[in-house]
């Protein structure tokens, strides 16, 4: 009798903290090389809202500019305060000449109109890439900064060697600030790019029969393990954007999950992210590459960027 083994397939899991410290790294690199020529990048970051969350992503962001040797500057705003104050304290931001970027956390709060301030950040420091000005510049292949979310999933792509060329690509989510510029990004005749995309949504009326044919699938759709392997073929690359919290029988009474269904797909895949560890990570490391970038463009240096 011939014994049967069954062939358990591991897909490589990417790890995004990795990448984004060596990105960090690297950027160490032009930090110097700016501070050689006089000048340390300043990133301004804006908060008007009580969310605890959004709290905790600005934190984190100010955190790793000092770890990198980015000058942070915060500004915190009552979530209750006149929409006008935000708009004074983004003009005072564009004319400091030490502030290189600026964020503006979302969501602001209700009264506040989004439009009007990411139109209110000056292009030159917009290093989250929203202004509708870089939007456009996106779009006509000519980006400035790449948001970052976006940028970061090109770069995990690239840390394991996977080309976009010739791909089917399938990005699950349409928001402005991933799966949209994440497309544009994707179909660019160049070397990020090259890829036919896909875009699906809610509206899509048969998700499985996207991803099935996908050579790359990206979830950004922020629904709990929406995809599952039976949506997915043999060898695929998975990035998964999603980050939603689950109730759990734990001490915090909820874990974060992706929008993927790490186990079933993973024995699909070849490359998958892991959530948390994977995209998260790199989001940050993209804002501080983008203030780094600004403040070269800014002063007229040129660094060479990871
Ligand atoms: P969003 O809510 O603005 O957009 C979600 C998109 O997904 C929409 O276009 C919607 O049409 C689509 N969608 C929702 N349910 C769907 C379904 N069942 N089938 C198909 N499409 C569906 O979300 P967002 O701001 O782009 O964020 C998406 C997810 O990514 C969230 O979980 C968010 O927390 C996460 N996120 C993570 C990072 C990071 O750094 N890791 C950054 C940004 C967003």
């Amino acid at each position: 009798m011939v014994a049967e083994f069954a062939v358990t397939h591991m897909a490589t899991v990417i790890d995004g903290n990795a990448v984004a410290a060596e990105i960090r790294g690297g950027l160490g690199e032009a930090i110097d090389a700016l501070g050689d020529a006089g000048v340390t990048p300043g990133l301004a970051t804006v908060l008007m809202s009580d969310d605890p969350a959004s709290e905790t992503y600005v934190s984190m962001k100010q955190h790793a500019c000092e770890e990198v040797g980015i000058n942070g500057i915060h500004v915190e705003l009552a979530a209750d305060a006149p929409a006008e104050e935000l708009y004074e304290t983004i003009a005072e931001l564009n004319d400091d000449p030490e502030v290189n970027g600026i964020l503006v956390q979302m969501p602001v709060p209700d009264h506040v109109d989004e439009s009007t301030v990411l139109e209110a950040i000056d292009p030159a420091k917009d290093v989250d890439g929203f202004h509708p000005f870089n939007v456009g510049r996106l779009v006509a292949g000519e980006a400035r900064f790449r948001p970052c979310t976006p940028h970061g999933v090109l770069k995990l792509l690239e840390s394991v060697g996977v080309d976009t060329e010739g791909k089917d690509v399938v990005i699950v989510g349409r928001s402005q600030i991933v799966g949209k510029p994440l497309a544009n990004l994707l179909l660019q005749k160049n070397a990020d790019g090259n890829a036919t995309v896909t875009v699906c949504h809610s509206r899509t009326t048969d998700l499985a029969a996207h991803t099935r044919r996908a050579d790359i699938v990206i979830a950004a759709a922020g629904a709990p393990e929406l995809i599952t392997g039976d949506m997915l073929t043999d060898g695929v690359t998975v990035i998964d954007v999603g980050v939603n919290r689950v109730d759990a029988d734990n001490e915090k009474g909820y874990e974060l999950v992706g929008d993927v269904e790490f186990d079933s797909a993973e024995a699909k895949a070849e490359y998958i992210t892991p959530v948390p560890g994977g995209v998260g990570p790199m989001t940050i490391a993209m804002l501080l590459y983008n203030t780094v970038l600004a403040a070269g463009e800014q002063h007229d240096v040129r660094v060479a960027l990871p």
